[in-house]
């Protein structure tokens, strides 16, 4: 049977395209200014084989001039240009795209830096324009063409002007409707922080008027020895990564299964909204320096929720808006080496800067507690190492490793004791009898804590116990004796004391652990006093 091509009404087909598949409409800038960096970069690369070529980088550039009397924005490039047969196929072709074409015929060449490859970004500037004219001029011809299109009705081409290699892409933007304002394309600052937002890390120069608007040189890719800790803040503060300074950043260069580059940082200060709803994860995503995903939550768990900063990959699998990822391995092991990373930062970071360390802990400890906690304690493995508790006896915060390196031969368990401040626990009852036998307590004065610890179970080996626990796991001595002999010596006051307290406590028993207190409470069963306080709290 013979077979039958898809007729597709392509009028129809491109505005739903340019409508639906881009989220904002700023976005246009991004892909005209990246079509504009890979024609610079096809020339630079035919350079590369070609001896009569000469690259001057001085004389590639990309110029962006917005008129508003005329209503146009115009993206300029000094770049390898079109033929007429070029325009035909790449911009008279939806999905057709020149710059892929070009990465397999040149698949030899290592480090491209080609960005297209889905051959639609051109036409989500009819988005803001209702004209599109293109004067181009293509390497190696005397010829200029004029290519001009209103979006739906097909386009014309005819003969341009043109001198200089390159080619030029004017919009006529759009009049404002009723609806929507177009006016903000043809404002000089806004133009600007646009291009700093998605284009900044463009290899060429992007001019506006005197100015070069872009950064260009993408820190990630610079060797760590090339880079000053003053490179690295500054590359914080201007990203608006944080208002602080940040404690430690992380520079990865990795070469692996997941080939990526990231710079990371750890903030010194909690953000405002840190322990909210409203406050998202997630770091910037750029494919071949360009942005991306300003927050790519994927990228983090929760419990390094507060990790900022980047990260560049070229083997990204990206959706055809460049506004999306697909849930791709590359992701999910670039994800996965960026945990191992910041954990293994940290634990340098508290083994050889423990002050740094502690300020860290005091502004996001927090989270990470809530990390062993949540999914069922399936992340102890990665955090308990990470986990700091004041203790009892070194007054200070101190790791579950230094706790148990310290206990001694006859001590069985973690000993731990819950309640609001440190000056509270101390003056607990239940403590006495653990620490007058010399051992160690860890004072839980967070919600969180004894939740979290719950998850962990055991740390080397050694279960944890509350010392309001009914059974201390103490060697019985002399005293055990004399307090079985207090119950049947007095059993009538304890009957009495039982029953005067019936409906708060379910058993009134003689201790063995008081020393200087007449009373305490004590718990039988997993749920400390504590905890039940703090789940009778939470909403149902
Ligand atoms: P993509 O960039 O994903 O290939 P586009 O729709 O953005 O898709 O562009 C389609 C094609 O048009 C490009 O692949 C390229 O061949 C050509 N093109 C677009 N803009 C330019 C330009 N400024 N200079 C030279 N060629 C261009
Ligand atoms: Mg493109």
């Amino acid at each position: 049977m013979a077979k039958k091509q898809f007729k597709a009404e392509s009028k129809r087909l491109l505005e739903l395209m340019i409508n639906s598949i881009y989220t904002q409409r700023e976005i246009f800038v991004r892909e005209l200014i990246s079509n504009a960096s890979d024609a610079i970069d096809k020339i630079y690369y035919k350079a590369l084989s070609d001896d009569n070529l000469v690259f001057n980088k001085e004389d590639y550039y990309i110029t962006v001039t917005a008129d508003k009397d005329n209503r146009t924005l115009t993206i300029s490039d000094t770049g390898i240009g079109m033929t007429k047969e070029d325009l035909e196929n790449n911009l008279g072709i939806i999905a057709k795209s020149g710059s892929l074409a070009f990465k397999n015929e040149n698949e030899a060449q290592d480090g491209h830096n080609i960005i297209g490859q889905f051959g639609v970004g051109f036409y989500s500037a009819f988005m803001v324009a209702d004209r599109i004219s293109v004067i181009t001029k293509a390497l190696g011809s005397d010829e200029a063409f004029k290519w001009e299109s209103t979006g739906a009705d097909g386009y014309t081409i005819a003969a341009g002007e043109k001198d200089s290699v390159g080619t030029d892409i004017i919009l006529h933007i759009k009049e404002n409707t009723e609806e929507d304002s177009y006016d903000e394309y043809l404002e000089e600052y806004r133009l600007k922080s646009i291009i700093k937002k998605y284009s900044d890390f463009i290899r060429f120069p992007i001019k506006m008027g005197e100015e070069t608007v872009n950064s260009m040189v993408p820190i990630w890719r610079k060797n760590k020895n090339e880079l000053t800790q003053e490179d690295y803040d500054n590359f914080y503060t201007d990203k608006r990564y944080g208002f602080d300074k940040p404690l430690k950043h992380i520079h990865i260069s990795a070469d692996g299964a997941a080939v990526y580059n990231a710079i990371l940082y750890i903030p010194e200060q909690t953000p405002f909204d840190y322990y909210t709803k409203e406050y998202e994860k997630g770091l910037e995503l750029y494919s071949n320096g360009v942005l991306i995903m300003d927050k790519c939550s994927d990228l983090l768990p929760d419990y390094f929720g507060f990790v900022k900063g980047m990260v560049d990959s070229a083997d990204l699998s990206l959706n055809i808006s460049r506004e999306m990822l697909q849930h791709d391995r590359q992701l999910s092991l670039i994800a996965k080496n960026i945990k191992n990373k910041i954990k293994s930062q940290l634990l340098s970071l508290l083994k050889d800067e423990r002050e740094k360390y502690d300020r860290f802990y005091k502004a996001f400890g927090r989270q990470l507690k809530y990390g062993v906690y949540s999914d069922y304690g399936t992340n102890k493995e990665t955090l308990q190492d990470l986990l700091l508790f004041y203790s009892s006896t070194e007054k200070k915060l101190v790791t579950l490793d230094e706790y148990v390196s310290r206990m001694p031969e006859d001590q069985k368990f973690i000993y731990y004791a819950s309640g609001e401040s440190i000056a509270r626990i101390e003056k607990l009852p239940q403590t006495e009898l653990v620490a007058d036998k010399g051992y160690e307590i860890l004072y839980f004065t967070d919600d969180i804590d004894e939740f979290a610890i719950k998850m962990v179970m055991t740390y080397k080996e050694k279960p944890f116990k509350s010392v309001s626990s009914g059974d201390l796991g103490i060697e019985a001595d002399a005293s055990e004796e004399k307090s079985d002999a207090e119950e049947s010596d007095n059993k009538e006051l304890f009957e009495h004391m039982a029953s005067a307290l019936a409906d708060k406590v379910s058993a009134v028993k003689a201790s063995k652990r008081l020393k200087s207190h007449p009373v305490c409470l004590s718990t039988e069963g997993e749920v400390t006093i504590e905890m039940e306080k703090i789940l009778k709290a939470m909403p149902d």
